[in-house]
């Protein structure tokens, strides 16, 4: 390897692997529209305090990952991390709500963490997601995680389960982390440093905890679904119900958290069976609290977002079809090149997908080539071909060989395409 490589954390997406990033968000893309969210692209960077506000000082997003940096003006600016901040930024910015009650947005892009790389986790990774802004109806609740199931589904991802949680509200949240801050600190010899320190500053995060003697510990541990307020309790129930009447399979996961007082309500999780236990494809939930907290009106809002390298990990089993060109141009000299190209060019505006050889190696190594490259036919231009004013079209399937003049090229082709299909 060279002097320069990709920083720490990146990965060049290759040609060789792109059809399958193409094919994803085509896929995914499709069920948002279908579902009534229009594209948003947002900068990569913002603000840094928009993150500070809109994910929260006592993260450890905000705190440990974020790349952050002053600019060559004094600003403090931050990479993405994730993008609900910079979508409600904007919804508040354009006052997107003023002439629509109910704001629906999807977004695909890179977000930038500071984290250890591994298995689909990057420094730099991708998300899809949605957005909608302007309804508390937990039957939305239910419109957004069949919108989620549907897109995963959609992208090749079978075996998915949906674990859902109510996290609660301002009216309910503090009484019952208090509970647990107390359960956690009648034990201490039971849990790690991390859960201690989370007791202390935000509790319902010592769920997240992956240490194995921390989950015994929390066995026992008070659960907030007995102590939601009516509402939350009510929204929770509404929200499992319009599930189950629209056929979607819901876990409920009493333990499943998000640790900001602006989350409230329903949380979720998709997992799939393909990449184990431990890494959810997708993540959500309510934010009823969010828009206010960067200013604006008090304003309901759900989403999710979608790892798109864990996605692609989890389906890397499935057979992709491969690109392939419809014709290898085959040239022998540089006079037959230049008739070449402009036969390729005549076949590509008549939307037939063709590569030229530009090797001048023998016939047989271009015919190899051909080969590889899943060509369907080789046209073949040399001297001779140039002279007599035809030109050789071999069908690799066949071995088959058709001298054509170049002006009938393409309505046979054409012809030998609707043939094969
Ligand atoms: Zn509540
Ligand atoms: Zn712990």
């Amino acid at each position: 390897m060279g002097e320069f490589t990709a920083p720490k954390g990146t990965k060049d997406i290759l040609p060789g692997d792109s059809p399958r990033w193409d094919r994803f968000f085509a896929a995914v893309e499709a069920v948002y529209k279908n579902y009534g969210y229009g594209r948003i692209d947002t900068p990569i960077f913002e603000k840094e305090n928009l993150f500070a506000r809109g994910i929260g000082d006592g993260t450890d997003i905000v705190n440990k990952e974020m790349y952050a940096f002053v600019d060559k003006g004094g600003r403090k600016i931050a990479l993405r991390p994730e993008e609900t901040a910079g979508v409600v930024r904007a919804y508040l910015e354009h006052d997107l709500g003023r002439s629509n009650p109910l704001v629906k947005v999807y977004y695909k892009g890179p977000m930038f963490r500071y984290e250890r790389p591994q298995g689909g986790r990057q420094r730099q990774f991708w998300q899809v997601g949605v957005e909608a802004l302007g309804s508390a109806d937990p039957a939305l609740d239910a419109e957004v995680i069949d919108c989620a199931l549907e897109s995963l589904g959609a992208a090749g991802l079978e075996d998915l389960t949906l674990h859902i949680n109510s996290v609660g509200c301002p009216t309910c949240r503090p009484g019952y982390t208090k509970l647990l801050r107390a359960y956690v600190q009648a034990a201490p010899d039971k849990f790690c440093q991390t859960c201690l320190n989370r007791a202390e500053t935000n509790p319902l995060r010592v769920f997240d905890c992956k240490n194995s003697g921390c989950a015994v510990a929390l066995r026992e541990a008070p659960l907030i679904t007995a102590y939601l307020c009516t509402d939350c309790a009510d929204h929770f129930a509404s929200v499992l119900t319009a599930l189950q009447f629209i056929g979607v399979a819901a876990e409920p996961n009493p333990r499943l958290v998000r640790g900001l007082d602006y989350y409230t309500k329903t949380a979720f999780e998709i997992k799939s069976t393909a990449l184990g236990a431990q890494d959810a494809v997708a993540a959500g939930g309510r934010y009823d609290g969010l828009v206010e907290q960067l200013g604006g009106p008090p304003t309901p809002g759900i989403g999710f977002a979608v790892g798109v390298e864990r996605v692609l990990l989890a389906t890397e089993t499935i057979e992709q079809p491969a690109t392939r060109p419809d014709v290898y141009v085959a040239t022998l000299g540089p006079k037959a090149r230049r008739a070449g190209l402009a036969a390729a060019r005549l076949l590509r505006r008549g939307g037939f997908a063709v590569a030229v050889d530009f090797s001048d190696k023998a016939l047989k190594k271009q015919l190899n080539y051909a080969d590889k490259a899943g060509a369907a036919f080789v046209l073949i231009v040399g001297d001779e071909e140039l002279a007599s004013g035809a030109y050789v079209v071999k069908n690799m399937g066949s071995g088959e060989q058709t001298a054509l003049d170049p002006e009938s090229l393409e309505s046979w082709l054409r012809s030998q395409r609707s043939e094969g299909t």
